[in-house]
């Protein structure tokens, strides 16, 4: 690695306030912050840490955390910005730009693919880490490459699309040790016909067998995603907290068997359904719920909700006591879809 310059370092902030840096809005502090605006910075960054053997996190909007502690390592805020159409159709864009930006741009340059995707928090480096999706569509149908700074082999790598072994909620770049791969650069190949993405009940319902434009795609995606998600900048939450768990066909026979009504939705692999995690905790009967100050959203069960000032732990505890309501009540473990830190 080239020696950084000192002046690459000047942001960093010692005991920093995280508050601003999750969409839950609790209060946590980290050892270090840098808000990185530059791969210079960034590399920077790396090279701190290691020299003071601290732990490293990235955050974009900080949209998919709950800091449950302070964090005692660095914080790398990424803020790089830039995109750049390729041809007709391929877009590189900088990992910090936000996420629904992307896809409103997108859409206004006449490409298309992304409208689904449409209102989801956060930035573009975050969007394959859990690979995100939304109304039937996950990203990664639309990723080329993804350019990360691979901070063990200390330069910038490239993954190709089968490299990230994109899965539900899940990618290569989730399973690695945490703080191991910074991504810098998205690429994606977007559509120049619009071909929309109706299958998803929601659309469906509404667009039955009529064509819809990706322009009526996006408009109805905000609106359905409006009037049933809180919107962060007023009420702290993180989205769905747990993903949803996929269980085996014996195990909703089982469920069905004691008169359940689950619902279960085949997955690509044979003899594996998806069960709605929310289904599951609305019907353990925690929608609404309150404790203390943190609370599970009143119009969707997989949602915590902060409701002013709540501690992480508080929200953490809420979480770990429905996941076990779940788990005694259905034999069904959750996984927390969010980064508990
Ligand atoms: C109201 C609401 C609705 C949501 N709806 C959805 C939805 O429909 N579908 C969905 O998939 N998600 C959804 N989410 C979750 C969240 O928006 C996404 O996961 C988003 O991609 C997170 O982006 P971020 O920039 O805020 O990431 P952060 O929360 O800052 O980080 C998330 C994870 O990615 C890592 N990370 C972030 N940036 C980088 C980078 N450049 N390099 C390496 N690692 C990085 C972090 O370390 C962390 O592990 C929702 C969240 C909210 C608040």
């Amino acid at each position: 690695m080239t020696q950084p310059n000192p002046s690459a370092l000047e942001a960093l902030q010692e005991d920093a306030d995280l508050t601003r840096f999750n969409t839950f809005g609790v209060e946590a502090r980290a050892r270090y912050l840098l808000e990185c605006h530059s791969v210079e910075q960034l590399r920077a960054g790396v090279e701190f840490a290691r020299d003071n053997r601290l732990g490293l996190l990235v955050l974009g909007e900080g949209s998919n955390v709950l800091f449950v502690n302070d964090y005692p390592g660095l914080v790398l805020a990424n803020r790089l910005k830039g995109i750049v159409l390729e041809g007709e159709s391929t877009l590189r864009v900088a990992a910090g730009e936000s996420w629904h930006a992307l896809v409103e741009w997108s859409l206004s340059e006449g490409l298309y693919g992304l409208e689904n995707l449409a209102l989801i928090p956060g930035t573009v480096g975050a969007a394959p880490i859990q690979n995100i999706g939304a109304y039937g569509v996950e990203v990664e149908r639309f990723i080329k490459r993804v350019v990360v700074f691979d901070t063990e082999l200390a330069q910038e790598v490239i993954f190709d699309k089968t490299d990230c072994a994109f899965a539900y909620r899940d990618s290569v770049f989730k399973r690695a040790r945490r703080g191991r791969y910074l991504i810098i650069e998205v690429e994606f190949e977007l559509l120049t016909r619009a071909s929309p993405v109706l299958s998803y009940v929601p659309l469906a319902e509404r667009f039955g067998a009529a064509d819809a434009t990706p322009r009526q795609v996006f408009d109805a995606v905000c609106e359905i995603r409006r009037s049933k998600l809180p919107d962060p900048r007023l009420v702290g939450n993180a989205g769905s907290f747990f993903k949803n768990p996929i269980v085996s066909a014996s195990k909703v026979e089982s469920l069905r068997g004691q008169g359940s009504d689950v619902p279960a939705y085949a997955t690509d692999e044979e003899g594996l359904f998806k069960v709605p995690a929310a289904w599951l905790l609305e019907a353990a009967g925690w929608k609404g719920k309150v404790r203390g100050r943190a609370a599970v959203y009143d119009a969707h069960s997989l949602v915590l909700v902060n409701l002013g000032d709540a501690s992480g732990e508080e929200i953490y505890l809420l979480a770990q006591e429905m996941a076990s309501s779940v788990l005694q009540r259905f034999g069904i473990a959750l996984q927390t879809e969010v980064l508990l830190v």
